[in-house]
């Protein structure tokens, strides 16, 4: 990243991507402060060479761009104190997308953002991307810090996944094509409200380069309105569905994927891709392929060939003709109906750090259980809410849980780790959480499968 060279430059927040936003602008010779406001953080970064300096010096930012990192709060619940200064000095205020976005003028930005969906329908983008021979990286948001991006070939392909945070951030980009896949209500502290939410959201849009085409669903009502909005202002419009058939757009009400309403995908022969929501990914990735210049044989030649993301209903083994599923980012109720209601005869691996409401929500899919094993502090809670309508099993840990589902799951039915819980009781993160069930599925694979 040389475009800052010799500029005064603030990194704020030095988390990973931070820390990585920091590494990069040295590496490009820009004067640099560093700066986190908790002591710890800044100690090992500063221990790892980074100039750790305040940018804010009597009340005024010293420096010409603040780098912001997208998970420190800057406008609620209240306004940051470097943020506001900076603000106030007319000094911009961007993430490390945005950086990007001026390292890379020669690339072809796309991007992702809504509630949920946006790592899947990301990484297929991309793959659907790649698949058809450019070449292209997926970021953002997703893992990859944005500026560890900046070394793909001329000319290529860059996917972001785009959270609310950096939507607010993100000053500068052009993107080629944007989806959003749906709005309900999160993180609402952060951003005033469900109104500021949605703004957030509808901020995606403005990034779009002039004859940029918007890929919106209509699902929900905040995203109707935005299609709405964008369409009324003459703006290139795909429409994607779904819970109802297009005749212009891009569809799935039923799980065959329409084109225009012309059937040209049966979505349900794709295993990695299971369920209505993935078919709503599917639709977004799909739509923006195409208004990229993929053709629709290649795209849809593409979904066969999706490996899936890990821990999101995660085929992990097969033994004995029962999947194992590993859905450990299945943190709350919502997630895990979206795996409960693709199976039956569930062998339901659940529980962890309870989130409000449990799993009552859950009630529904409750004949589909045929066994349910309870792991973590939940425990207590959820056998009330399972007595005498769900049979189960007080586990302990995910180790017990494992061991009796191998036991008691017969030919045809499937052992799902779907949580619906945090995993910090027991684990470092959900990522730990689903690996070490993996661990555990693969020594039943080594030492027993027959
Ligand atoms: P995000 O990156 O937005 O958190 P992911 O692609 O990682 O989303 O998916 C996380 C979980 O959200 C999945 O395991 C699934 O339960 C649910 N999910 C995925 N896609 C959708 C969608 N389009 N609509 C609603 N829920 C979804």
């Amino acid at each position: 990243v040389t475009f800052l060279k010799g500029k005064s430059v603030a990194v704020m927040g030095l988390g990973k991507s931070g820390t990585a936003t920091a590494r990069a602008l040295l590496a490009g010779g820009a004067m640099l402060r560093a700066w986190d406001d908790d002591a710890a953080t800044r100690s090992s970064a500063a221990a790892s060479g980074i100039p750790v300096v305040d940018p804010l010096q009597n009340g005024h930012v010293a420096a010409d761009l603040v780098v912001w990192s997208p998970g420190i709060p800057h406008t609620h619940p209240k306004p940051h104190p470097l943020a506001q200064a900076a603000r106030a000095a007319g000094i911009p205020v961007v993430c490390d997308v945005a950086l990007l976005a001026r390292a890379r003028p020669d690339a072809r930005f796309v991007a992702v953002s809504g509630t949920n969906g946006k790592s899947t329908t990301t990484t297929l983008l991309a793959h659907l991307l790649a698949q058809s021979g450019r070449p292209t990286a997926a970021g953002g948001n997703l893992g990859t810090a944005a500026l560890d991006l900046a070394d793909l070939p001329e000319g290529g392909s860059i996917v972001l996944e785009l959270s609310s945070y950096q939507l607010e951030l993100s000053d500068g980009l052009g993107l080629k094509a944007a989806a959003l896949l749906n709005i309900t209500p999160d993180h609402l502290g952060r951003h005033g409200g469900m109104e500021g939410y949605i703004a957030a959201k509808r901020k995606l849009f403005d990034y779009l380069v002039p004859g940029g085409t918007a890929v919106v669903a209509v699902d929900d009502e905040p995203c109707r309105a935005i299609a709405d909005e964008l369409a009324g202002r003459g703006m290139r419009v795909v429409r994607i569905s779904v819970l109802a058939a297009l005749a212009q757009g891009v569809s799935a009400p039923d799980g065959v994927l329409l084109d225009n309403g012309v059937p040209v995908a049966d979505l349900r022969r794709f295993p990695r891709l299971p369920g209505r929501h993935n078919w709503q990914n599917v639709c977004a990735a799909y739509a923006v392929a195409r208004a990229e210049g993929v053709s629709p044989d290649a795209a849809i030649a593409a979904l066969a060939t999706y490996p899936g993301l890990a821990h999101r209903q995660e085929l992990v083994a097969e033994l004995n003709d029962v999947a194992w599923i590993n859905d450990s980012k299945a943190t709350n109720a919502d997630a895990t109906e979206k795996a409960l209601v693709c199976h039956e005869s569930i062998h339901w691996i659940v529980g962890g750090r309870p989130k409000e409401g449990g799993i009552d929500a859950l009630a529904p899919y409750f004949p589909r259980i045929a066994h349910a094993y309870l792991i973590g502090e939940s425990t207590e809670a959820f056998v009330r809410t399972l007595a005498g309508k769900v049979p189960y099993t007080c586990c302990g840990e995910l180790g017990a849980a494992v061991e009796l589902a191998w036991r008691q799951a017969k030919a045809g039915s499937v052992v799902l780790l779907s949580p619906a819980c945090a995993s910090w009781d027991q684990f470092k993160s959900f990522e730990h959480r689903g690996d070490v069930f993996r661990e555990m599925v693969m020594a039943l694979t080594g030492e027993r499968a027959t």
